[in-house]
């Protein structure tokens, strides 16, 4: 398996569920810090496991956004900032049967409501095993943009009503 050395920091979490409080390494950055990991993604497993993706410079990205930048222009009812449509949909989902969220599952009742609160000081260098993509290459690029509308209509009905 591939992976990629990451440099992240320890983040303190709350789970909006249970309360429970935890630190986990993220990339979680306030100001000008955040733009420390441009392009940089980690997406967390429900069993606490995780895959790192670096977009920048990658062709499977690149295609991505050029489809949907197409999709977006014909669709202007779509939400366009914003509540946007997790990468993890390209990724191959985990082996535990979870999805892959870009903040961590509470390690206490395995929910993914959690709030970032704050950065602790430590920094941690992990080996992080590369996102794969091979559902998402097999598919027809009919198909890969069936799955980005689908998405996008998600995030339009999950957008809070003004
Ligand atoms: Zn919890």
């Amino acid at each position: 398996m591939k992976t990629a050395s990451v440099s992240l920091t320890i983040g303190r979490f709350s789970c909006r569920d249970c309360g429970h409080k935890f630190d986990t390494p993220c990339m979680c950055a306030d100001g000008e810090a955040a733009s420390l990991w441009y392009g940089e993604f980690l997406f967390y497993a429900r069993d606490g496991s995780t895959v790192y993706w670096n977009s920048l410079n990658d062709a499977i990205y690149a295609a991505y956004k050029k489809m949907k930048d197409v999709i977006l222009a014909k669709r202007p009812d779509f939400p366009k900032y914003g509540v946007g449509v997790s990468l993890s949909i390209l990724i191959d989902p985990p082996k535990d049967g979870s999805n892959y969220w870009a903040s961590p599952y509470c390690p206490a009742c395995r929910g993914h409501n959690v709030d970032y609160q704050a950065r602790l000081e430590e920094s941690v260098t992990l080996e992080i095993p590369c996102a794969t993509f091979s559902h998402w290459t097999s598919l027809t690029e009919s198909q890969q943009q069936a799955v980005i509308v689908e998405a996008l209509e998600k995030a339009k009905q999950a957008q809070p009503t003004k």
